[in-house]
């Protein structure tokens, strides 16, 4: 008869396997009499712990937090502590404002638009942001945090600030940095025109010149010429710039007046 009084004696060999898992099972088994394997069910060593053995001498839930932390103990860890694990504090210090310090870089999930990922309170969220809403509070509706380094990837609560998209693309601009389609004006690749030409293409359009003319002396087409003297394009340079208003509204207007 077993020792045990809740073991049974089984014929399973040592190399029987659990029929879900396809795991193993000699741990759970031990030499019984005639030698024959005995199927042996203990309590987890886990002191005060009721759940019966697993593997390693754990009940299934202490095997995984060991798996998973190295600690049969160990907790979950906090989102702070799985936020910061990713966070690598040798980064970059920026050149426009080297005074802030390195940043601090996200090395986990990325969005393609270049910002990090990390699931906060549930929800798939920008890395900058969870660092803003663990370091201070929730982002309200309609700001946006913004990065004094201009790193995407930075998550340095000090080289963060909040605000709205008009502060961001202020923020943007003052750095030399168009808002969202790269740089503008001359500096953008693909700019057909330098500052001096948007400059003369406005003052002769003023004095009564027609576009057309324009943008063949120019080379360019005929709607980079209304961009350019309605300011749609090179607001930056300066000069006169016609009315925004849209052509039809101010045909309905006129018309109306009339
Ligand atoms: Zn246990
Ligand atoms: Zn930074």
């Amino acid at each position: 008869m077993p020792k045990h009084p809740l073991a049974f004696r089984g014929i399973m060999s040592g190399t029987a396997r659990c029929v879900n898992a396809r795991r193993p099972l000699t741990h759970l088994l031990e030499l019984g009499e005639r030698g024959l394997a005995v199927k042996v069910t203990r309590q987890c060593s886990i002191e005060g712990c009721p759940d019966l053995v697993r593997t390693r001498g754990w009940c299934s839930s202490h095997y995984y937090h060991w798996q998973k932390y190295g600690d049969p103990l160990a907790g979950r860890p906090s989102q702070e502590e799985r936020f910061w694990a990713k966070v690598s504090k040798k980064g970059p210090i920026p050149k426009h404002c080297p005074g802030i310090g390195e940043c601090w870089i996200w090395t986990a999930a990325c969005y393609p638009s270049g910002y990090g990922m990390f699931y906060l309170n549930g929800r798939l969220t920008g890395a900058h942001v969870a660092s803003w809403i663990l370091a201070h509070s929730p982002v309200p509706r309609g700001l946006h945090i913004c990065h004094h380094c201009d790193n995407h990837l930075c998550v340095r609560p000090d080289h963060l600030f909040i605000g709205t998209r008009s502060d961001n693309m202020r923020d943007m601009h003052s750095k030399g940095r168009g808002g969202g389609r790269g740089a503008c004006g001359e500096r953008n690749g693909h700019a057909k025109l330098t500052g001096d030409q948007v400059l003369a293409i406005r003052h002769r359009f003023d004095a009564g010149e027609r576009g057309v003319a324009l943008a063949t002396e120019f080379g360019i087409t005929q709607n980079i010429v209304s961009r350019v003297v309605t300011g749609a394009s090179w607001r930056h340079v300066g000069g006169p710039i016609r009315s925004l208003d849209h052509p039809r509204r101010a045909w309905r207007t006129r018309k109306e007046t009339v």
